[in-house]
């Protein structure tokens, strides 16, 4: 989200006459995107300040900007603790960054944070920062409707926009004619897109089948599904096209009823095993990952042991887990204490992250002996002598190079796997 987020603004500034710098040491612009998730984001943000003080001390003249989450959740504490701050734009207010650098250039503090209803920045070619020139993130709408217990993002992102379909099938396609060949539609609650204007009246399943009969030859992801609305729909349009990729990102946070309650999650552990089990059945195929939060509020071992047995359940094949944080003026924050002992959260986040581990080395297992088209990325990080790309599922192949190309497709036979990765050979 934020990858795509700065592709925009560079965009916007490049548009407006400004030049990327080849190193920090001769911007005379230093802006810096950031994330409020989670208190650790956060404090990974103040740090990097702190050392990008010491070039304002050397040079008075840079100009320091705060954009994003952290800047719309904390404008004032930015400009008043920290004076070397010039610029605080919210997610919203990208359009507006070369007026406030004016304003930075001559002399005065300059913030917006107004976040909007209908910035979607759906007319702007983000500037590809990537630079592997073959997968690529594409935002498909901003905010966040829900209101989950924990969770900060509606109140630094603002309320659900979705953004004009053809603008995206306009991107998409242009980005394919550059040469990429996977895209990743990128939204809080992908599968709430909806667009009812124009003549068009889609939601995410007839977007995703746009986007996939743009070519056969573009593979196309999609994060971040929500489990109270993943449709059967949405499951049999995957399973009609090859070029959409079988993994779904489903974060189901905790396996225990009580627990999905307090969050406010809206579903239960009943209701998204039989999401997993429509997953299973429309497509056999598909990989599933999550997110798992330990330690929220209230959270016993019985309600831990639930989202151990409902992980062991689903064996998925991935997963992003964290410690509860607590994030000032959400719902949790205002209503349930922090009460879990930082020792039990992390006790608890252990033991989720070592059966996950058992879980992905398991579905790596599975492939060996399994062939898999492999989209090719690049060379593999630690060896120049084996390429490496990722099977539909979104499991990462290395295999020894022979006269292949990044963003050509290769059937691998998978030999062996590490934990991390499988290993095979071309055919
Ligand atoms: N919109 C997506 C995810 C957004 S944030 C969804 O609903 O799934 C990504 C992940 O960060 C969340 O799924 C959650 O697991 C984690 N997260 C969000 N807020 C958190 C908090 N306060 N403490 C710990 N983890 C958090
Ligand atoms: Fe946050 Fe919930 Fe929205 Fe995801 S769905 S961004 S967790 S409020």
């Amino acid at each position: 989200m934020n990858v795509a987020d700065s592709e925009v603004v560079v965009s916007i500034l490049y548009d407006a006459g400004f030049t990327a710098a080849d190193n920090i040491n001769d911007a005379d612009l230093i802006l810096v995107n950031t994330c409020s998730i989670r208190e650790n984001a956060e404090q990974r943000i103040w740090r990097r300040l702190k050392a990008i003080s010491h070039l304002k001390k050397k040079n008075k003249g840079i100009i320091i900007g705060l954009l994003g989450c952290m800047a719309e959740r904390l404008k004032e504490k930015v400009l008043e603790e920290d004076r070397f701050v010039d610029i605080v734009a919210g997610p919203d207010s990208y359009r507006e960054l070369p007026l406030l650098v004016a304003e930075a250039e001559s002399g005065h503090k300059a913030v917006n944070v107004l976040l909007s209803r209908e910035e979607t920045y759906a007319d702007i070619s983000p500037v590809r920062l990537d630079k592997n020139g073959v997968s690529s993130f594409v935002s498909i709408m901003r905010g966040c409707n829900n209101m989950c217990a924990y969770c900060v993002v509606p109140y630094v992102r603002g309320s659900e926009r979705s953004r004009d379909p053809l603008t995206i099938l306009k991107e998409v396609t242009g980005l394919f004619n550059s040469g990429y060949r996977e895209v990743t539609l990128l939204g809080q609650n992908v599968d709430s897109y909806i667009w009812d204007k124009n003549g068009f009246n889609i939601g995410f399943p007839e977007l995703l089948e746009k986007v996939a009969e743009i070519d056969p030859l573009l593979r196309i992801r999609f994060s971040t599904s929500h489990p109270k609305d993943i449709s059967d729909d949405l499951l049999k349009t995957m399973a009609r096209y090859d070029n959409i990729c079988k993994h779904i990102h489903l974060p189901v946070q905790s396996g225990s009823n009580r627990i999905l309650k307090l969050m406010n999650r809206e579903y239960t552990r009943e209701s998204y095993m039989d999401r997993i089990s429509a997953i299973r059945k429309f497509i056999p195929d598909c990989s599933i990952s999550t997110d798992m939060i330990s330690g929220f509020c209230t959270e016993t071992e019985e309600d831990h042991q639930a989202s151990l047995t409902l992980m062991e359940w689903t064996g998925f094949d991935f997963a992003y887990m964290f410690k509860y944080s607590e994030r000032p003026g959400t719902r949790a924050a205002r209503k349930n204490k922090d009460d879990i002992p930082e020792i039990i959260k992390t006790k608890r986040l252990d033991e989720i992250i070592s059966l996950q581990n058992k879980l992905s080395a398991l579905s790596k297992k599975n492939d060996v002996g399994k062939v898999f088209e492999v989209l090719i990325e690049g060379y593999s990080k630690r060896s120049s002598e084996y390429l490496s790309g990722r099977t539909t599922q979104n499991k990462v192949v290395v295999f020894p190079k022979k006269e292949f190309r990044k963003g050509e497709y290769v059937s691998v036979y998978i030999e062996r796997c590490t934990s991390a990765t499988l290993i095979g050979k071309t055919l």
